[in-house]
């Protein structure tokens, strides 16, 4: 794509504003993203970290499902941490509904309680699991990118790419896995 891509991060709830400086350092646009005629005009999304069951709730009040789907169907989009349980095809502890846009099962807070959030580094870049889940099952058609105690935490299929971490938190700008959304778009 020529020109600098519009990456909208879906502003229903969770970690939204500390993506921008990550997104205009790694050469592209940011845009806070809440209608289906904001959903319209971005060429990529972030579905951010923060409460998937709430990020759901949203959804469903304001009636975003269906363009929504029809948006990933056609745009490169990356789900990080509930962003990431909203992609699975398959959501555990407990099963909820998802777009299933990446043949991956996930278990949701996995790593414990919020006690047991952790920071760990990823291709050298400090990041955050935040009562993150754990990608349990991957199918062989998915890349792995990145491994945390063996456990797949970056994956990437197509146009669909999740973290089961944080990298918008780290001051750091723009983080590799910006860099790389960026570079799939
Ligand atoms: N535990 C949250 C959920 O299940 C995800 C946490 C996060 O996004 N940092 O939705």
């Amino acid at each position: 794509m020529t020109g600098r891509p519009i990456i909208g991060v879906l502003a229903l709830q969770g970690a939204v504003d500390l993506h921008r400086p990550h997104i205009e350092a790694a050469g592209a646009q940011f845009k806070a993203v809440k209608t289906p005629k904001d959903f319209e005009v971005v060429d990529a999304f972030i579905l951010p970290g923060g409460e998937s069951t709430t990020m759901l709730k949203l959804i469903e009040r304001f009636s975003l499902w269906d363009s929504l789907a029809e948006n990933f169907a056609a745009k490169p989009v990356w789900g990080i941490c509930a962003g990431s349980i909203l992609m699975a095809e398959k959501v555990l502890n407990p099963a909820q509904k998802s777009f299933a846009l990446l043949p991956i099962t996930v278990q949701r807070n996995a790593y414990g309680t919020q006690k047991q959030s952790h920071t760990a580094q990823i291709d050298g870049y400090d990041v955050s699991f935040i009562r993150a889940p754990v990608i349990q099952d991957v199918d062989p058609s998915v890349e792995v990118l990145a491994r945390h105690n063996g456990d797949p935490v970056w994956v990437k299929k197509g146009q669909y790419m999740a973290t089961t971490f944080h990298p918008e938190l780290t001051l750091d700008f723009p983080s590799p896995m910006h860099k790389a959304f960026v570079e799939m778009i």
